[in-house]
């Protein structure tokens, strides 16, 4: 059963959070104007409470990871049960436990649905770690191979990678690169396929086209033998939940086959059913040789992520052997692959990713439609269950709400959170990635209560 209700005195919570916590990502001199960060205390299904007690639909599924949604009792019980049994030991020196074995062969399973190469699992615990697994993965690989000179990742404008200095630098931020002098060096970042932003009145078609052909002209120009892969998530979310027109990942894929490149697909937010598939990829029919997993992994209950791997890379440091000199003290932690192994569970079970792509899923793409009449309403996209809302001021055009680019996001991101959605807001978007067991009237309380708050920004 779940804990009572516990009483948290506000004042002093956030009394405390100034004195002491700086949130990730945060403001802090903002913190301190607001009176302290929003605490959230509890939570059940799709739905937040936060410390005054008042409850929001959580639009956003946390941070785009509680797949499965809140308070399921059947995670915390594994969690307990396997804690008790054996709640960590070390994958170092070719050890291991259960829980990360089976559930490598489960990943397993779950890739070799697009892409049966895709064999082997490395473990992590964050989508950050995850990507510099990856990165130093991908230039091991490559020195084995005798191609020591592959060293270039190709990356996207706006992308996001992560936090550490080379998810970062991987990623296409460029107010990210400013703190810390990132990128570190060895990484390009070319065009994003941002079809309202910026390929506004082209041709879907030619755009995808035309945004694909830089990738191409990036390798000549730095020289295809120095290519070592290309990363990208298959469709960007932090960056603004931007999808790509349907020809993109496929011409993208014969570009990197062409050069013999890597091929990486960050699925920290597309794993795990968000685009109605267990992996987004296999949306847009290509095959990755390398996967970056986490987040919907586990539903957020535990902090677990992973690298999916094809044979081809596996064969080498298999033929080669030697130590890849690489791994986290919490690499393959037992308690959190149980845990990820019952969430996997959970949705093979309850049918969630059957149901983001033959139900909820078409269901959002149908409810943003009302939007598209809204005179602030540039575009209103979704694919499986992540959307977007592009703010605009004038109706046809992707002129930007009050003249002032990056204001709309956020103006109305707080009017719906003061109307009860928990909502983000990505420049001049408003972002949305419900979790997975929503509702068909809980997207229409979504809907109905971005429209009302986009009325009130008038
Ligand atoms: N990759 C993508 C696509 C993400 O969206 C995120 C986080 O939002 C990350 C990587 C980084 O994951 P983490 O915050 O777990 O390090």
């Amino acid at each position: 059963a779940k804990p009572p209700v516990r009483n948290y005195d506000m004042n002093e919570l956030k009394k405390l959070d100034m004195a002491h916590h700086l949130p990730a990502q945060s403001d802090y001199k903002l913190q301190h104007e607001l009176g302290g960060s929003r605490i959230i205390t509890r939570a059940d299904g799709v739905f937040i409470t936060d410390a005054e007690g008042k409850s929001l639909l959580d639009g956003m599924a946390g941070l785009w990871c509680v797949n499965v949604g809140y308070g399921r009792e059947e995670l915390a019980r594994v969690a307990y049960e396997q804690m008790l049994e054996l709640p960590y030991y070390n994958t170092f020196f070719k050890t291991a436990t259960p829980p990360p074995v089976k559930l490598a062969a489960k990943i397993a399973e779950k890739m070799a649905l697009s892409n049966p190469d895709l064999t082997h699992v490395f473990f992590n615990s964050s989508g950050s770690e995850a990507n510099d697994t990856i990165f130093r993965l991908v230039r091991y690989y490559w020195e084995l191979k005798g191609e020591p000179e592959r060293t270039v990742f190709i990356s996207r404008k706006n992308a996001y990678h992560g936090s550490t200095v080379a998810g970062a630098s991987l990623g296409g931020m460029t107010f990210m690169h400013a703190q810390g002098g990132l990128p570190i060096p060895g990484i390009e970042h070319v065009e994003q396929p941002y079809h309202f932003g910026e390929g506004f009145g082209e041709d879907e078609e030619a755009f995808a086209t035309r945004v694909a052909n830089s990738i191409e002209e990036r390798i000549l120009a730095v020289g295809p033998e120095k290519v070592a892969a290309f990363i990208g998530e298959p469709v960007q979310g932090a960056g603004g939940v931007i999808i790509p027109p349907a020809s993109y990942w496929p011409k993208v894929e014969a570009i990197c086959r062409k050069y013999g490149i890597l091929l990486i697909c960050d699925e920290v937010i597309c794993g795990f059913g968000r685009l109605g598939h267990w992996f987004g990829h296999q949306h847009y029919g290509i095959k990755p040789d390398l996967i970056a997993m986490a987040k919907g992994m586990s539903s957020g209950y535990l902090p677990i992520s992973a690298v999916g791997v094809s044979k081809k890379i596996v064969d080498v440091l298999l033929e080669k052997g030697g130590d890849f000199v690489h791994g986290y003290t919490y690499s393959g932690h037992p308690t959190c692959a149980a845990v990820s192994l019952a969430n996997i569970g959970i949705m093979e079970n309850e049918g969630l990713i059957e149901r983001t792509r033959d139900v909820t899923g078409p269901y959002l793409a149908k409810a943003l439609k009302r939007l598209d009449s809204h005179p602030l309403v540039g575009e209103a996209r979704s694919l499986g269950l992540i959307g977007a809302v592009e703010i605009v001021s004038e109706k046809g055009t992707n002129k930007r709400f009050k003249g002032a680019e990056g204001t709309a996001g956020p103006i109305v991101r707080d009017l719906c959170i003061k109307n009860g959605l928990m909502v983000r807001g990505i420049r001049d978007s408003i972002v949305m990635c419900p979790p997975l067991i929503i509702t068909e009237a809980e997207i229409d309380q979504i809907v109905d209560t971005i429209e009302k708050s986009l009325n009130e920004a008038e």
